[in-house]
């Protein structure tokens, strides 16, 4: 298992896109139950290797298509570990000094995004879930258990995560509201400081506002000043949406982007995008983690006060899960055995390669692309072509090179994206893929 996972990471940055053409029959895989006696693992580990490589190649340098793509080595042999010992992490008695090194990470982030020190959160499966815990603890803080007339405010760039989370958070669907986005592909604040007088003026209740630091479709990063000004002004909870774009905050460019987001109530960023971990590695991260144990402790408002003595939080109170992922032990790794300077100088490289990318592309005359990128998502489109070329060009391109770009639409118009975030993206993968685009766009 080891020597197989070994033999893959040595070949990962140059694995082909896309995945080699898929053989595998599916209707086979799927008949084999697990037989009595037990199998090989010569042989079940050839039926994963089969059913991998037809996979959309994640692990490549090549993978210029999707945010969370990577997944450090290190950071699996933390999981292993963490796997193989299999603590509680649940409650802090359980295993106080492993819950302090989670703890540790959790307060890292939070300072690094300038929070208070009493700034803390939790590790979860994604921005998804972090999201539903940050709205229902917003809810729960502003609202009460009477939350009918609270009204939230997001934009049009806005991940749709924010919406299944006020869904499932009890915001009813009518009270979200979209405000549009500027030219620039952020939040027009003007817009929503109307849309929100004009809520109180119908007696309903204004409740947060959602700023995005780094919009999945362009890397578009809001004007986080004035949204917390914003917020500020009507007392609303604001919470960034900093899943792609929150760890550029390791670099200056991405810190000045990010400026005011030390302002948020919470923080949700995705290790397994901007820290290049494992997929399933999110967090949440809170100003004020008693919010989160008023919200979700089940022993009553009456023990807050008991627990405040305690020097160490018991996360089964910060969100949904009790018994849980030891997650932390994931980044501990990695973070300490590399050091944080190597991340920021991933992620600094990560920017210069989205400027090189933008350059070359603004230079070739058969392409149009959208902006200089606040981040490393450059986005573009064959000059004056129908959606439909551009789709064709998009599959003509990930047929040629040896990378996956991918496709969206902007303002009703398709545009292909090439999203730089993984620690094997380097400059040849990027120069290899101007050349490639430049190549094709002269024959669709
Ligand atoms: C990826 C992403 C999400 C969703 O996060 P998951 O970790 O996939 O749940 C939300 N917002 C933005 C901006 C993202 O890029």
């Amino acid at each position: 298992m080891i020597s197989y996972i070994a033999d893959f990471t040595d070949a990962a940055r140059d694995a082909r896109h896309p995945a080699a053409s898929d053989t595998t029959d599916l209707m086979s895989v799927l008949a084999c139950a697990p037989s009595a006696r037990g199998e090989g693992l010569d042989k079940l580990l050839r039926i994963f290797d089969e059913a991998s490589a037809g996979a959309f190649e994640t692990a490549s340098g090549g993978n210029l298509a999707y945010v969370p793509s990577g997944g450090l080595f290190s950071a699996a042999l933390g999981e292993f570990l963490a796997r193989a010992t299999n603590r509680y992490t649940m409650l802090s008695s359980f295993a106080p000094a492993l819950i302090a090194m989670e703890e540790g990470i959790l307060r890292w982030m939070a300072e690094l995004f300038g929070l208070p020190s009493t700034g803390s959160g939790l590790f979860v499966s994604g921005t998804s879930v972090a999201t539903l815990t940050a709205l229902a603890a917003a809810r729960y803080d502003r609202l009460g258990l009477h939350s009918a007339q609270g009204t939230i405010y997001v934009a049009e760039h806005t991940h749709y995560c924010v919406r299944k989370a006020a869904q499932i958070a009890g915001i009813a669907r009518e009270n979200v509201r979209t405000v549009p986005t500027g030219a620039d592909f952020t939040m027009d604040t003007s817009r929503a400081e109307e849309m929100i007088k004009s809520d109180l003026d119908r007696g309903l209740q204004p409740m947060a506002l959602v700023g995005t630091a780094g919009s999945t479709d362009t890397g578009s990063v809001d004007d986080l000043h004035a949204l917390a000004d914003l917020a500020a002004r009507y007392r609303l909870w604001f919470h960034v949406d900093a899943a792609y774009g929150g760890f550029f905050q390791l670099t200056d460019r991405g810190k000045k982007k990010l400026a005011g987001i030390e302002h948020a109530d919470s923080i949700c960023a995705d290790p397994h995008k901007g820290l290049f971990q494992p997929c399933g590695t999110g967090v949440l991260l809170v100003r004020d983690p008693e919010i989160l144990r008023r919200t979700f402790s089940m022993q009553g408002d009456y023990l807050v006060d008991a627990a405040d003595e305690r020097p160490l939080p018991d996360y089964a109170d910060h969100g949904v899960e009790l018994t849980r992922e030891f997650r932390g032990l994931r980044m501990w790794l990695p973070l300490n055995l590399h050091g944080t300077l190597a991340f920021a100088q991933e992620l600094d490289e990560k920017l210069d390669l989205a400027q090189h990318a933008y350059r070359s592309l603004a230079a070739v005359k058969t392409i149009d692309v959208l902006s200089e990128p606040d981040l490393s998502v450059v986005a573009f489109r064959l000059r004056g072509a129908s959606d439909q070329v551009n789709q064709k060009f998009l599959k003509e391109m990930n047929g040629t090179g040896p990378f996956a770009l991918s496709g969206t639409t902007l303002g009703g118009v398709h545009y292909i994206r090439m999203c730089i975030l993984s620690h094997r993206t380097h400059f040849d993968e990027v120069d290899e893929a101007v050349r490639v685009i430049t190549e094709v766009s002269g024959r669709v």
